[in-house]
């Protein structure tokens, strides 16, 4: 899939623009505030109806507009498309079109338009804490399964009953008494998120690998380790063993639950950890390292939904190529010859092979 042409009108600091796009790579260069991010804001959006960065959607509405307007022509699913977005600074609810036809919500458009995200915080999430790459996996693996999304979401139900239960019996004795019917069912819902994250994992990991191996010219094996429950011996074991497998770290910490009022064990402590050449990149991986090993994850994942869906995702990455060095930064600009890749950068020396170059200065594109 990709984006042929995007219209906006009263989007964040664009009054008016009308922009049409390579197939391959689109390089958007402007200093700092000029609308870089804003403009992969609006593409995203387009697609999912959803902002990475808007709490309220009304933000996105150019201050002292009415209304924004984000209209885009896509060619998916073996045609054109066409979306549009309507979205209103007051609290009138916001209007959606596809093909011309107007629908009710965000679920009538989807996979016409789908994007894949790397934004600076993404750049180290392999060295920050486990909760960062939970995240980073849950929101992949909810893209590619939804019956994951709403396991997940039980699991998370079940697991804050259970708090609650914890912290209400030192007030409440006898409540305890319920607890075992919590322990089973979070068992039961914990082995089939270890389940889907194996197989997941195993996927994401391979595929980053290639990725990462192009990046480093070949001088790093990439390889990634999903980490869970210490009683879990094979994460791809059939359900009900796993789910022995998980009663019996409950057990062995039973006491301490209880004494702490907390939840300690069960897949919601889940890690992964990628290693290069052997060397385990969270404690000894250089900045670099880092940082192309997560773009390599963010290209696995597109890949997988890809392969999924039939169609490569639309790749967004902002203002990632300062914090790489010459080599890979090349990678990022020639060499992802995959799909369609929009990525934003404040140096005005670069330029990509692939696409489209396009400048940006205080919400207007600047002609050459
Ligand atoms: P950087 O290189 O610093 O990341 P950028 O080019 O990505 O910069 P954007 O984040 O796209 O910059 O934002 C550009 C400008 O858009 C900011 O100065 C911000 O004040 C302005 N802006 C944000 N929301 C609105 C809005 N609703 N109306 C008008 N301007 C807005
Ligand atoms: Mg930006």
């Amino acid at each position: 899939m990709n984006l042929n042409e995007l219209s906006l009108r009263n989007f964040r600091n664009y009054q008016e623009l009308s922009l049409t796009f390579d197939p391959g790579v689109n390089l958007i260069v402007g200093n700092n505030a000029q609308g870089k991010t804003n403009l992969l804001e609006a593409i995203s959006y387009l697609g999912s109806g959803k902002s990475f960065r808007a709490q309220k959607s009304s933000e996105m509405v150019r201050f002292g507009a009415d209304f924004a307007d984000c209209e885009g022509t896509v060619f998916s699913q073996e045609r054109e498309q066409r979306l549009r977005w309507v979205i209103f600074g007051s609290s009138r609810p916001r209007q959606v079109w596809r093909n011309g036809a107007k629908k009710k919500t965000a679920a009538d458009i989807s996979g016409v338009l789908q994007t894949v995200l790397f934004c600076p915080e993404d750049l180290m999430v392999l060295k920050s804490g486990a909760a960062a790459r939970r995240r980073l996996g849950d929101h992949a693996l909810c893209q590619l399964r939804p019956n994951y999304e709403a396991a997940l979401a039980e699991y998370g139900r079940i697991l804050d009953q259970k708090s609650r239960i914890l912290k209400d019996r030192f007030e409440n004795p006898a409540i305890a008494e319920i607890l075992p019917e919590y322990d089973l069912r979070l068992c039961q819902v914990g082995a089939l998120l270890i389940s889907y994250r194996a197989r997941f994992y195993e996927g994401l990991g391979k595929a980053a690998a290639v990725y990462h191996g192009h990046f480093s010219g070949g001088a790093e094996d990439f390889h990634l380790e999903y980490k869970t429950v210490s009683t879990v011996k094979d994460p791809f074991a059939p359900i009900a063993v796993l789910q022995d497998d998980l009663m019996a770290h409950l057990e062995s910490h039973r006491r301490a639950e209880l004494e702490t009022a907390q939840c300690l064990t069960g897949p919601h402590k889940d890690d992964f950890e990628v290693s290069l050449s052997g060397i385990n990149l969270k404690a000894y991986g250089s900045q670099g390292q880092t940082r192309t090993a997560a773009i390599s994850l963010k290209l696995a994942q597109r890949q997988l939904m890809g392969r999924e869906s039939g169609e490569i995702p639309v790749l967004l990455l902002d203002d990632v190529l300062s914090e790489l060095d010459p080599g890979r930064q090349d990678f990022v600009l020639n060499q992802i010859s995959e799909g369609q890749v929009f990525i934003t950068c404040c140096e005005p020396g670069q330029f990509t092979k692939l696409g489209k170059n396009i400048e940006i200065r205080a919400g207007q594109v600047v002609e050459d």
